[in-house]
């Protein structure tokens, strides 16, 4: 399948929101005012459709994937949107693919892990920014990743900054990710959204791990708060530059509805890797690693043609 700009297109990075998802937020005590306030100062969400009973989340999505020529789009899920995420592949193979999202306090991650892998997942999703005096580089998190490397899963980590307003930023350097990285060297690690912030970081660790990847999912508004100018066509020139372009998986963190697909995500990023290969820092090749051969050859899936 190709997209309306000519080439297949996975999207490596997504939420699958239903309405157990708004159920398990409920219960944990998040708060959707507080949610809707930093969505509406930090996202280009003007209004959020809440998934309830007769929200079809399955069919949104494959009626989005089709309309912009998507192949494919990886998310991230958790135990409240589980059983539907399965009936979601079931009505339309070769659309979704999951990540399971870990809790490192889980005594039963790693079993939870390997009923993932069994039911066709293809990695799982650490949150350290989100943890409470758990690390990501403690011996406890061993068991999950010696898990996920028996299953060949990846593992996305989200660093750096985060939406949650409760998150804590101290354990949010994917510079902690290092030593796993290096104990694990069979493992593959994909840092969410190039770092959120900590950009220089993921850089540095292209020097240091060969098994350490980055997603370019979302709108990356992170870079507003840096204290030097950058934007999208600087950081896939840094990234390249510093990891190569198979070190890099496109994503759009895209979430809820009515925005639904973020198109212009897709369409940025592209237009920024075209600018840099008119400046022969990339080429076709390259390009078409981004926007999906990466992530077949990280993970074996096959996309609908
Ligand atoms: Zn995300």
């Amino acid at each position: 399948m190709r997209s309306k700009l000519g080439i297949e297109v996975i999207d490596a990075h997504a939420h699958f929101m239903t309405a157990g998802s708004m159920r398990a937020w409920a219960q944990r005590g998040r708060s959707m005012t507080s949610f809707q306030k930093r969505t509406a100062t930090r996202t280009d969400m003007k209004s959020i459709e809440m998934p309830d009973e007769n929200f079809d989340s399955a069919q949104r999505w494959a009626d989005e994937l089709d309309r912009h020529g998507v192949s494919s789009v990886g998310f991230m899920i958790g135990p409240e949107t589980y059983d539907e995420f399965m009936e979601a592949r079931r009505r339309f193979p070769g659309c979704f693919l999951g990540y399971l999202n870990v809790q490192p306090t889980d005594p039963d991650a790693p079993k939870k892990i390997r009923k993932a892998a069994e039911d066709g997942f293809y990695g799982i999703k650490l949150y350290p920014s989100s943890w409470r005096g758990v690390h990501a580089y403690d011996e406890q998190l061993r068991p999950i990743y010696e898990e996920a490397q028996r299953h060949r899963m990846l593992v996305f980590c989200h660093f750096g900054v985060s939406i949650g307003g409760e998150a804590d930023l101290r354990s949010g350097n994917p510079i902690d990710i290092q030593t796993p990285a290096r104990d694990f060297p069979e493992l593959n690690f994909v840092i969410a959204h190039f770092g959120a912030g900590f950009f220089r970081e993921v850089l540095l660790m292209q020097y240091q791990a060969d098994n350490v990847y980055m997603d370019s999912s979302g709108s990356n508004i992170w870079m507003k708060y840096l204290p030097y100018d950058l934007d999208l066509k600087g950081i896939f020139r840094h990234a390249i530059k510093a990891g190569g372009a198979n070190k890099i998986l496109f994503g759009t963190d895209s979430t809820f509805f009515p925005r639904g697909f973020r198109y212009n995500i897709l369409e940025e990023q592209f237009n920024a890797l075209q600018s840099l290969k008119a400046d022969g820092l990339v080429d076709d090749d390259g390009i078409r690693l981004i926007f999906g051969g990466n992530h077949r050859r990280l993970t074996g899936y096959k996309p609908r043609e």
